[in-house]
């Protein structure tokens, strides 16, 4: 059994039964998302394809706050790791215009970045993974703000260091706090998932990405 959080006291399914519950947000997170990828009769086949990914980490993240397992966290881990790296992707790609080469080697960069992260899982309650995510969405809001764009990214960046917060205070304020705060990670990302999708939106006017049109 793997416990990393303040709410699991033991084994057991039910053991982290607000963890569990909470990743119903994602469930709501994919249902926008799918919304936001709909184009008159067409989908939008990069947010369709976040919107499947988020539906992949509601229910990775409810099998490893259920389960505890190695399995269950790569069930957990793998698609949040996807979603981070297809809406850097594609906002390279449609706002950035940013070369299709140039924009997988910086996912790649980012992935590397990511898998430095985890190597030293004891730091911030394992949360240090998450510092190239934070450090990638304030670059992509200030560019949005450079180029004028909807500010989605600044918001997702304001929430995204809240419940990194949250998740990284966790066990410390477990002895008065007996949920703790990893819920509020769940809650809070769901969030930050839909602002993601709404940053990479395709251009409906005309086809062409916001970068092209510059
Ligand atoms: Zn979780």
């Amino acid at each position: 059994m793997i416990d990393l959080y303040c709410e699991r006291l033991g084994p057991g399914l039910t053991a982290e039964p607000i963890n569990a519950l909470t990743n119903g947000a994602f469930l709501v997170a994919a249902w926008r998302l799918e919304q936001l990828a709909r184009c008159g009769e067409r989908r939008d086949p990069g947010v369709l394809t976040l919107a499947v990914l988020a539906l992949a980490i509601g229910v990775g993240s409810g099998l490893f706050h259920t389960f505890a397992t190695g399995w269950a966290l790569a069930a957990d881990v793998i698609p949040i790791l996807l979603f981070q790296l297809l809406v850097l992707l594609l906002y390279l790609r449609r706002r950035a215009g940013v070369s299709t080469a140039g924009a997988v080697a910086l996912c790649l960069a980012f992935l590397l970045a990511c898998l430095a992260g985890r190597s030293v899982p004891g730091a911030l309650n394992g949360s240090l993974a998450y510092a190239p995510t934070l450090a990638v969405l304030a670059v992509l809001a200030w560019h949005q703000r450079r180029r004028s764009l909807p500010p989605s990214l600044a918001w997702a960046t304001g929430l995204f260091s809240l419940s990194l917060l949250m998740r990284s205070v966790d066990n410390a304020v477990c002895p008065f706090w007996p949920t703790g705060t990893h819920l509020f990670w769940h809650l809070l990302n769901a969030a930050v998932l839909v602002l993601g999708g709404v940053a990479v939106l395709p251009d409906r006017n005309n086809g062409a990405t916001d970068a092209g049109r510059r």
